[in-house]
């Protein structure tokens, strides 16, 4: 495979585009680690994939986060790529987002790419280097009524892979950011009522919205196939780069 003998850590990777990465990363001959907030969900992705481990942690919290890395290594010898994936999304105007509502998706959607970062790449350099995989979105190229703190977190995401392109060069580490459009998993389909409602869509709506400019959702697979390519030696000159992943959404 693509990715034999490399160690990866998956955050988010419960459900949705990361459980397909840890899934695809598995079947590239990866020793994968299946991390999320929910065990439970960690779990049961980890037991389809195999050699891989599940760990429970939440990417907001840097105790949590330094242990993710620690078990890691402890059980797999090192680590060599890291998808920054749990993410968590909001429907708000600004004129309605408390300083609790922007803290609490700026913890998870870019503390938490920043943490997991900050304590893999320790244990990356001690293993001769690998790659930086950031899971940016489409929604970091402007920004959109209702996702405004969504959008700033995934700019600073897509910023923040130059910056680490930039430091790391010479060390044997690579970062690069995917920036998916609208993908159907829980998190798109969660929000989309209220989506909805807010742009004054009839229910059902956002799917015609989709379907007029896209033809239709993306699926997580086509996500991981790219996450695929950034994690493995195939995308070696590949250094700060976005790609956008949106079957011509965003161009349209
Ligand atoms: P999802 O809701 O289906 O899955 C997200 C997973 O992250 C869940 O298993 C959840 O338990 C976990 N998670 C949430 N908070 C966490 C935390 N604090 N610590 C650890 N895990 C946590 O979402 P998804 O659509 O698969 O999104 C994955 C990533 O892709 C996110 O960063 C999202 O912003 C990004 N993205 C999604 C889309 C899309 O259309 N779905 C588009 C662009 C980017």
């Amino acid at each position: 495979g693509l990715l034999a003998d490399k160690v990866a850590i998956v955050t988010g990777a419960g459900a949705g585009i990361g459980a397909a990465i840890a899934r695809a990363y598995g079947a590239e001959g990866a020793r994968v680690v299946v991390s999320d907030i929910n065990g439970e969900a960690a779990r049961e992705v980890s037991s389809s994939i195999e050699g891989s481990i599940a760990v429970t942690a939440d990417v907001a919290d840097e105790e949590q986060v330094v242990e993710l890395v620690r078990r890691t290594v402890a059980e797999f010898g090192g680590l060599h790529v890291v998808v920054p994936n749990a993410g968590i999304a909001t429907t708000k105007p600004l004129l309605e987002t408390s300083l609790e509502d922007w803290r609490k998706v700026m913890s998870v959607n870019l503390d938490g790419v920043f943490l997991t970062i900050r304590h893999c790449l320790p244990a990356m350099l001690d293993s001769g280097g690998g790659s930086i995989v950031n899971i940016s979105s489409i929604a970091s190229t402007t920004g959109s009524a209702l996702i405004g703190s969504y959008s700033a977190a995934k700019a600073a995401v897509r910023n923040l892979t130059e910056t680490l392109s930039a430091e790391l060069r010479f060390q044997n580490i690579r970062a690069n950011a995917l920036l998916p459009g609208f993908i159907a998993t829980d998190l798109v389909k969660s929000h989309q009522p209220d989506l909805e409602r807010a742009l004054g869509l009839e229910a059902g709506g956002f799917d015609n919205l989709i379907a007029a400019k896209q033809t239709r959702y993306g699926r997580t697979e086509e996500v991981a196939a790219a996450a695929v390519f950034f994690a493995s030696d195939q995308s070696s000159w590949c250094n700060g780069s976005s790609l956008i992943l949106d079957g011509g959404f965003k161009a349209s």
